[in-house]
């Protein structure tokens, strides 16, 4: 048993220092790549993602309709950046001032989204 709690560290680990919300896939590519041992399998992502979720050590984020990625939910208030190329999600850290002046008379917010779209550095120097 606690092969597979270092195991579920691993995937928590990974998540944390990702610089972004990773889908359940994502993720696992990661780790294979960075695992010279090659030993976590997609059951063992899957799993370690849902009990994260259950202890509220990680937080879903849907950025795409139906594509669910995962960060840490101890992160501070940021944004997101989504590649319209790669497909990979960045952390934008820092908000916008002022959203209240897009405010209808009368009305509060009480939350807000804000999600950045276009072509990240990786893909532009590729392009
Ligand atoms: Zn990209
Ligand atoms: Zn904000």
């Amino acid at each position: 048993m606690s092969e597979q709690k270092s195991k579920h560290e691993l995937v928590i680990d990974a998540l944390s220092h990702a610089g972004g919300p990773m889908s359940a896939n994502e993720l696992w590519n990661h780790l294979r790549s960075t695992d010279s041992k090659n030993t976590i399998g997609i059951a063992t992502v899957y799993r370690s993602l849902r009990k994260g979720v259950q202890d509220g050590d990680l937080v879903p984020v849907e950025l795409e309709s139906g594509s669910v990625r995962y960060e840490p939910g101890s992160l501070k208030h940021h944004h997101h950046f989504l590649c319209s190329d790669c497909s990979r999600a960045f952390d934008v850290d820092g908000c916008v001032n002022n959203l209240d002046q897009l405010l209808p008379a009368g009305f509060e917010m009480t939350n807000h989204e804000i999600l950045l779209y276009g072509i990240c550095a990786d893909c532009k120097v590729a392009s």
